[in-house]
């Protein structure tokens, strides 16, 4: 039996980034199921860092990362963890008045956003079709995310502060005798007074290990494929473009475009693979919207975003089961708001409160809370 002061369970960004926290000031374990830590969901995302995506509470958690992820500890990581992509949400002549919501909502927030006409929009992305769409809002500093550099930045930063990851450590059981978690996995035993919940989609799989009653995650598969533009098109200053009421989207990835039909198909927890109707959907929405084509599906893949009813994350120590504690739900928002997260897991875990950098942007720990579902 290995013992430890807080044992994680999930090495994908929520696991690795609140261990390397929490590795500040306690001893932490992370047990991950597969060889490869972010093989499920963290390893399958679209890297973007949007301020404008989500509700209020993942906008706050996703300006509050964004420190961290500019000025990241020296070391951390070799490269930048932001780079620019921007953001373009543009909008059918039926879809104006969703637009103009979402403008001044951004502009309540002083969100750096602007409403572009058809020229001005084709100006910056000139595979749209210009009969397609009729205005857009454009967000010039949303950027793509180095997600290989956060998460092994957050790994390499854990084990430089004594901290460990066992991969191959799938937990099959876990029991609570008098004040300690005990949990048996692939790789042996472990025990701590802390066991956090960082399983993404198996959230609700772990709790019931556990004996602590759920939270009702469902887990959302999204598909993913990339395709090689004409060799004649330089693609590379290509914003993240979406439809506004998230139908789709598409970015220069790699020297490829990668797109996605925004898919939010319910799905148990498992090893998500894409489907060959949800591609077709994609391929049918961009060339209605754009002047590609795509005649060959170069790579594609699938992960599920995990979400509660209000689509907030839940992080909190459980309220009817001693040392629970929830670190799952971060939908499609759990990369841009990892460093936040993490923060206020230590904070939280150290002392109870979230940090004031939150609490001063107007999140309060009730919103993300566990008890709150129930
Ligand atoms: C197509 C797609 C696009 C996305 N785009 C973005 C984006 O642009 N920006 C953004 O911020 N977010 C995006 N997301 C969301 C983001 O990827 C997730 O919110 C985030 O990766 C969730 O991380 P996680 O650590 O909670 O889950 P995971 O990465 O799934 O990690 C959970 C880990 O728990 C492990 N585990 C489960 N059960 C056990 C067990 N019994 N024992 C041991 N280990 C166990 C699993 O093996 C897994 O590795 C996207 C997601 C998808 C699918």
């Amino acid at each position: 039996m290995e013992n430890c002061d807080i044992l994680i369970i999930g090495a994908g960004i929520a696991g690795l980034s609140a261990a390397y926290e929490l590795s500040n000031f306690a001893n932490v374990i992370v047990l991950e199921a597969e060889n490869q830590p972010g093989y499920h969901t963290t390893g399958r995302s679209a890297a973007i860092y949007t301020r404008n995506y989500g509700n209020q509470d993942i906008r706050t958690l996703t300006r509050a990362s964004h420190g961290f992820f500019t000025s990241s500890a020296q070391g951390f990581s070799d490269h930048p963890l932001l780079s620019p992509r921007g953001a373009l949400f543009i909008a059918r002549e039926d879809q104006l008045k969703t637009l103009d919501t979402a403008l001044a909502d951004a502009q309540a927030k002083s969100a750096a956003i602007q409403r572009l006409n058809v020229a001005e929009t084709i100006e910056i992305n000139s595979a749209l079709d210009p009969d397609y769409f009729s205005a857009s809002l454009y967000e010039p500093d949303a950027c793509d995310i180095d997600v290989h550099s956060l998460h092994n930045g957050y790994r390499a930063g854990l084990l430089g502060r004594n901290g460990q990851v066992a991969v191959n450590s799938q937990v099959h059981s876990i029991s609570h005798q008098k004040g300690y978690w005990k949990l048996s996995s692939r790789a042996g035993d472990f025990s701590a007074p802390i066991l956090i919940n960082a399983a993404g989609a198996w959230g609700d799989v772990i709790a019931a290990m556990a004996g602590v009653r759920p939270v009702g995650l469902v887990p959302k598969r999204r598909t993913v494929f990339t395709f090689v533009p004409p060799p004649e098109l330089n693609i590379s200053h290509w914003p993240l473009t979406l439809d506004i009421d998230e139908q789709f989207y598409f970015k220069p990835d790699a020297g490829q475009v990668l797109a996605s039909p925004a898919d939010e198909t319910p799905s148990p927890p498992c090893d998500a693979q894409p489907e060959e109707l949800d591609i077709a959907v994609a391929v049918d929405r961009l060339q209605t919207a754009t002047t590609l084509k795509v005649s060959r599906v170069a790579n594609k893949w699938a992960g599920l975003r995990s979400f509660v009813a209000d689509k907030t994350p839940v992080i909190g120590m459980d309220d009817e089961v001693e040392g629970f504690f929830w670190l799952v739900g971060q939908g499609g928002y759990g990369i841009q708001t990892a460093p936040a997260i993490a923060i206020a897991v230590a904070e939280l875990i150290n002392t109870g409160n979230l940090p004031e950098m939150l609490t001063t942007m107007g999140l309060q720990a009730k919103h993300l809370c566990p008890g709150r579902l129930r």
